[in-house]
């Protein structure tokens, strides 16, 4: 028998879950600073175990972008994981696995160690998958193919542990855009060929979380990589992941349909971005109140790019060098794709190989974006 909250306004339960049915309308929001205890009152009020075979293969997904303690506000905080693992080992669910890829030229493996995902795993002896050591499924949606990991699609469920956190180029990313660590870096380098947003979207109508619980305690407003973490002190779980999005891009003050991926979710489906008539239960307080902080140096550094399908690895290094420099004179860089066979001033990429001045690299780490660039700055 279904014992979800969710029943009482629903009628739905976890096997519908499973079944592709959505909980639609339905958000728990936590509030405090001890991201276990939050974690664990939220899987208690959620009760995602109902209707789940003991013998079930369950994938947590984390957001391990590359390889920094949740701390810089970059990764999910370890703790939020491990209050899953103790839930269900404690109601006998004992086939988990942590499942996760980092972006393009950072190892899976060090973000596993950095992260505190490594301990974790041997403390409760349960497996790390690397995506990019995997088998792929090809799976298709609306004509769109994409490669998605074998392992993750085996799972009987994903559960998807995504930060609330800014990203340089779709502002947002939480639950959906999480998803892009299950397919191998060939495909996140075409999805960025592809403009990123209907790739997601369609992603997300391939493989469907059962739960997402988004950590949203310590995390960078305006930029994936982290270094500028604002503590929000705020959790959302949820198994919509079209509106847990929605909350957190209302957290990090923008309008959901305002980002492109959100958009074309709701539009194909995958669930409603509807706050208004979303039905929001807090634990620990009202949420917080939403806020756009993105930083003035993130911005500045922004205006100084022209990018075109550029890679979040690269684009995002850039970002990352152009705000230690600081005052960049009159660098203007173009990045990405798009500029494959171009020519041009500075670029930054393989792609730009074109270019009058080309940083190599696919990507270029920041540290050698920088060294170039400091050298350019006198020049120009
Ligand atoms: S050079 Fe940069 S934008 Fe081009 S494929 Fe490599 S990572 Fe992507």
């Amino acid at each position: 028998m279904c014992i979800s909250p969710f029943m009482k306004t629903h009628e739905t339960c976890y096997n519908a879950v499973r079944r592709g049915e959505r909980l639609m309308g339905k958000l728990y929001v936590a509030n405090g600073d001890d991201p276990r205890h939050m974690t664990r009152r939220l899987l208690e009020l959620i009760q995602p175990e109902a209707g789940l075979e003991k013998s079930a293969l369950i994938g947590l997904k984390p957001n391990l972008v590359v390889a920094k303690s949740h701390q810089s506000g970059a990764t999910t905080n370890p703790a939020v994981c491990e209050a899953v693992i103790e839930y269900f080992f404690e109601r006998g669910y004992t086939n988990l696995f942590i499942i996760e890829s980092a972006w393009l030229a950072v190892s899976t493996k060090d973000a596993f160690r950095v992260c505190g995902y490594e301990a974790l795993a041997k403390r409760h002896g349960i497996e790390l998958v690397d995506v990019k050591k995997d088998e792929y499924i090809t799976r298709e949606y609306g004509g769109l193919k994409i490669d998605i990991s074998k392992r993750a699609l085996e799972a009987d469920c994903i559960i998807n542990l995504p930060l609330i956190k800014g990203h340089c180029q779709t502002h947002v990313t939480c639950a959906l855009k999480n998803l892009k660590g299950l397919i191998p870096d060939r495909e996140k380098r075409r999805f960025h060929a592809m403009g990123l947003h209907k790739p997601i979207a369609y992603l997300n109508k391939m493989i469907r979380p059962a739960l997402t619980i988004a950590d949203g305690i310590c995390t960078d407003s305006g930029f994936e990589e982290g270094g500028n973490p604002v503590r929000r002190n705020t959790m959302v779980a949820g198994t919509d992941s079209v509106l847990v999005d929605a909350y957190a891009a209302a957290l990090l003050g923008y309008s959901a349909r305002s980002i492109g991926y959100i958009k074309i979710a709701e539009e194909i489906g995958v669930g409603s971005a509807d706050m208004d008539g979303a039905d929001i239960g807090y634990i620990g307080g009202t949420g917080p109140a939403v806020q756009h902080t993105r930083s003035v140096a993130l911005e500045a550094a922004k205006a100084r790019i022209d990018a075109r399908e550029a890679c979040s690895a690269c684009y995002g290094n850039l970002v990352s060098a152009l705000i230690q420099m600081g005052d960049c004179g009159n660098i203007s860089v173009c990045v990405g794709q798009g500029f494959k066979g171009e020519h041009g001033g500075i670029g930054c990429g393989n792609c730009t190989s074109g270019f009058d001045f080309c940083i190599k690299g696919c990507p270029p780490g920041a540290d050698m974006i920088l060294e170039e660039l400091e050298k350019l700055r006198g020049d120009i």
